[in-house]
């Protein structure tokens, strides 16, 4: 019967953000630049993926991801969330930095096999936790030059979660002597390159006890961006009226769910504003979000802006608006509230394509082995051909 339950073994209400090496395995497929094609998927068992030492994926940045979600149903069915918009985002993102479109119907079939394979790891339908699916795409052959390398590698992998936040409002604090985009830069993708640097500026950040960081646009830093890894949301209330306002800025990664939170919002009859943001107007705001697949919607206490010391605040409760919308979104992506938007999609047993040779034949290996970590090798192994050092290295 598929999907098959949650693992009874974890205990799903306290999943930490620890890897977790023990999900059954991570989806790869190739494009080689001499067909133009993507092969078919491969379903891995193995967390590790065999890249060149000078692949440009590591040596240039050359490197797009994406972040969705999977929950269950009421009836343990399993939805992912939105996958077509974050299909059409990475093919977007890959787009920056030279990386062939991977088609939205491939895009599809790897996401799907990947949960579909791992179904076990999506938790029951009454916890908060969640199946986090992290697709990827780099360059990944040997390649010195700057130019496109031969063969790039697309790949799908999860891991169980729970919101990355809590659910407590945080305060969060102007970035300022770093900017994370520039006007006709890079912003606007999900492009590795955009997120390392600005770890150092989080940490400082954090230690000084601000656990989100909000960036201003780099020409004039006069209006609002977005958070380091999540869209803005503000919200003005006056009287019944409702108006959500969100940033139009090029530099910044399109949220969907920022996108889905602007179309509840309409539908419950709220007013909606995609336009420039100037950060004064942040004193009107009665309430503020930051949105995000990994955070979902974590109300924003307080902003504060170290060079002129301002600081306006939200309160320590979430508002009203925030909860509703956060409650819909919730109940939409866990089946329990009619999607009449078309957002979710459910997994069908078709998904694991057990029919389909590539699917099966690195899972088919390691069945064969026996014991989990000696198929690991033996995938590594059959996969490459020429890898005998590494299973010793794996092995120890
Ligand atoms: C991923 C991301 C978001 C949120 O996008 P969602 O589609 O809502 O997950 C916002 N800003 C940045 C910088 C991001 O990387």
């Amino acid at each position: 019967m598929f999907p098959p339950a949650p693992l009874e073994s974890i205990d799903w209400n306290r999943l930490g953000i620890a890897i977790q090496d023990s999900v059954n395995g991570h989806v790869e497929s190739t494009y080689s630049v001499s067909t133009g094609e993507w092969s078919a998927p491969k379903f891995v068992q193995d967390p590790y993926i065999r890249v060149h030492g000078l692949s440009p994926a590591l040596n240039y940045g050359q490197q797009a991801y994406e972040g969705l979600k999977a929950h269950r149903g009421p009836s343990g069915d399993i939805l992912l969330f939105r996958p077509n918009a974050h299909a059409d985002r990475l093919s977007h993102s890959a787009s920056y930095v030279s990386i062939p479109e991977i088609p939205q119907e491939h895009f599809m079939k790897c996401v799907k096999l990947a949960c579909a394979r791992n179904a076990e790891w999506v938790a029951p339908h009454t916890s908060e936790a969640l199946l986090y699916i992290r697709p990827l795409v780099f360059g990944s052959s040997g390649h010195l030059a700057l130019t496109a390398p031969t063969e790039f590698t697309f790949a799908v992998y999860v891991q169980p979660g729970t919101t990355y936040h809590g659910v407590q409002p945080l305060p969060a604090c102007v970035v300022e002597d770093f900017d994370r985009a520039a006007p006709r830069g890079t912003g606007g993708a999900k492009v590795g390159g955009n997120y390392a640097p600005v770890i150092r500026h989080t940490d400082k950040a954090r230690n000084q006890g601000f656990h989100v960081t909000l960036h201003l646009d780099a020409q004039t830093r006069t209006c609002i961006e977005e958070f380091s890894t999540s869209g803005f949301i503000g919200i003005r209330k006056t009287g019944d009226c409702v108006t959500v306002v969100v940033p139009d800025s090029k530099n910044i990664v399109q949220s969907i769910t920022s996108d889905s939170c602007l179309a509840l919002a309409e539908s419950f009859g709220w007013k909606v504003e995609r336009r420039e943001i100037p950060w004064s107007e942040c004193k009107f705001f009665d309430e503020v979000i930051a949105v995000g697949t990994a955070a979902s919607l974590l109300p924003i206490r307080l902003l504060f802006r170290p060079s002129t010391g301002e600081k306006f605040v939200y309160g320590e409760s979430t508002g009203e608006c925030t909860l509703k919308l956060g409650a819909a979104l919730r109940n939409i992506m866990r089946g329990k509230l009619e999607d009449q938007f078309g957002w979710t999609v459910p997994l069908q047993e078709s998904d694991l394509l057990l029919e389909d040779v590539a699917a099966k034949t690195v899972e088919g290996e390691t069945n064969g082995v026996n014991g989990e970590l000696n198929g690991v090798e033996k995938v590594n192994s059959k996969v490459n051909g020429r890898v005998n050092g590494i299973e010793t290295a794996n092995a120890a």
